[in-house]
């Protein structure tokens, strides 16, 4: 239901008190409100830090570096909003500290202020207003959903705060939320201070918060609702729980249980009615109970305290295990330690992944995971380097190749197997310089990945420096390895199968186009894969066969 005569509107979405509220995750929660209810939404998301991009960012400390069909690197956020609505976006709706002040510096260089001093007001904001105006212009949006990073109060993201508060002024129609925490001390007292305070330094901005969305301990009281409403001088309706959620694709449904919509129509002037949300409850419900019991699934990588580095490809089991109804029971495991312990404690799975990555750690762990599953037909996925690590294993294992590694690790090998893109060979600058974003790969008809894809030309995004060395490929051709994919036009290996049609690797990410509403192929082979290995498994028929007796004998 397209605007008549379409009145852009926009929604600012802040951050209070701290950060890891999930700020990422309730403002695709609200874009996929209004898209179910047949808006056009366009996200935009804010970063402060002075990077250009997240290129450079170390994944262990920042999260996910997560890139987009146009070869962008960007926010893991981003992530989230294409999972929760099923588009791609571009590079425009990401601005960084680092983006906005080159993109100024350039026009002074170019001599488009001539005469001025440069400042943040009004040259920065005018720069950030026309960037949210455009985005939603080219993309012919009913709605720009804007999140800003970081926590008011910040340094870092005060410039674009103030952007904010002029465009409220000028549009007519500006909403914004509040996220902030509520914590309890003890059972029964949710503290609404912090939330206070917040909200005051929201308003001493220039910004007065239309909703407040709060991270809760337990469902707040009605007098802590009273009392944030009052304080933030909006209705107590318009004050809302976000609990911690069994999944996070559930809190469209929690938002729009409480009436988001009201508050969103009261401010921006649209029909209050909520969205229809029936086909996305089901996927929710087949996330948070399964009908169809649960597979097990390795991830072995380099692991630190943060998980958020594998984001995507967990989401994408998530997605994956959904479709086929079955809750996937996921462990990080740390690679570098199965090179003490070997993999044998990976007998237990029902598939086996390797995600992508850089450096050496942990290197010769993955390579026996691998081999661990191929010996033993334990379903395989590999990711971009678990993909170069497959070929590596094989041409070790199979072709007897003892030395064969990647040059990444080891440039000296005498079968190099895996080695640097000849574009590669020149390029010593870093940021956005690998091979990035989508790619169009030509299936051959037969294989398995053909299979899951059902298309012979598909595009997948990328994020790397190597490939495999095409002086090798018809010695793994020749020894089974099924060369199932590649690029359409340089002939880049893009897929390799086993040939037990049990293992696939890819240069690509798959991971990054996988969707709730439409998981990615890979990732349904290798979840309907893990499941027929368990149900095949001799532990899975015991227990069928005990629960059968118990039913007939409780039937007696
Ligand atoms: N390090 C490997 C390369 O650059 C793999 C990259 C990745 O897994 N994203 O090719």
């Amino acid at each position: 239901m397209p605007m008549p005569n379409k009145q852009r509107k926009y929604i600012a979405i802040l951050g209070s008190i701290m950060s890891g509220l999930g700020k990422g995750i309730l403002t695709a929660s609200i874009c996929k409100l209004l898209q179910l209810k047949g808006y056009k939404v366009v996200p935009l998301k804010f970063d402060g830090y002075l990077n250009v991009d997240c290129g450079t960012m170390n994944p262990f400390r920042h999260g996910e570096v997560f890139v987009l069909d146009d070869g962008s690197e960007v926010d893991m956020d981003f992530g989230t909003y294409e999972r929760f609505l099923n588009i791609s976006m571009t590079k425009f709706s990401s601005i960084t500290g680092g983006k906005i002040f080159q993109h100024l510096i350039q026009k002074e260089r170019e001599g488009r202020f001539l005469g001025r001093d440069v400042q943040i007001v009004p040259h920065l904001t005018d720069e950030l207003k026309d960037w949210i105006r455009r985005l939603g212009e080219e993309a012919d949006a009913d709605f720009v959903i804007i999140e800003v990073g970081g926590t008011v109060g910040d340094l870092e993201n005060s410039y674009f705060i103030e952007a904010i508060r002029q465009l409220s002024y000028e549009e007519k129609y500006l909403m914004v939320i509040q996220l902030t925490r509520v914590p309890s001390l003890s059972k029964g007292e949710p503290k609404t201070k912090p939330t206070q305070h917040a909200n005051r330094l929201i308003q001493s901005l220039g910004l007065r918060p239309d909703a407040i969305v709060c991270r809760e301990d337990e469902p707040l009281t009605k007098e802590a609702i009273e009392k944030i409403a009052q304080f933030a001088n909006i209705k107590p309706e318009f004050v809302y729980d976000d609990p911690t959620v069994g999944t996070i694709y559930e809190l469209p449904i929690i938002l729009n249980r409480q009436g988001i919509m009201q508050a969103i129509s009261s401010r921006l002037d649209i029909d209050p009615t909520p969205p229809d949300l029936s086909s996305w409850c089901t996927l929710v419900n087949r996330i948070t109970s399964p009908s169809n019991g649960a597979v097990k699934i390795a991830l072995v990588g380099k692991y630190t305290s943060t998980r958020d580095a594998y984001a995507s490809v967990y989401e994408s089991i998530v997605h994956a295990a959904a479709h086929y109804d079955v809750k996937p029971l996921i462990d990080f495991i740390e690679s570098a330690q199965l090179e003490e312990s070997g993999p044998q404690q990976l007998s237990g799975y029902d598939g086996i992944i390797v995600p992508g990555g850089f450096g050496k750690r942990g290197i010769e762990g993955k390579i026996s995971a691998i081999s661990h599953a191929r010996v033993n037909n334990i379903p395989y996925l590999g990711l971009c380097l678990g993909m170069q690590l497959m070929v590596v294993e094989y041409a070790r294992n199979v072709l007897g190749w003892e030395d064969a590694h990647t040059t990444e690790i080891y440039p000296e090998t005498k079968h190099p197997v895996i080695d640097l893109l000849p574009e590669q060979k020149t390029i010593y600058r870093k940021g956005g310089t690998m091979r990035l974003g989508a790619y169009t790969m030509q299936l051959v008809p037969g294989t398995v990945a053909h299979s899951y894809y059902g298309l012979e030309l598909v595009d997948e995004r990328h994020r790397h420096r190597y490939e495999v060395n095409p002086e090798f490929v018809r010695d793994f051709e020749e020894h089974g390895l099924v060369i199932s994919g590649r690029h359409k036009d340089s002939g880049i290996v893009e897929m390799v199968e086993w040939p037990n049609g049990l293992g696939i690797g890819t240069q690509a990410h798959p991971e990054f186009k996988s969707r709730l509403e439409k998981p990615a192929p890979l990732f349904l082979f290798l979840i309907e894969k893990a499941l027929q290995r368990r149900n095949n498994s001799k532990e899975y028929l015991c227990n069928a066969i005990n629960n059968e007796e118990n039913e007939q004998r409780a039937a007696k």
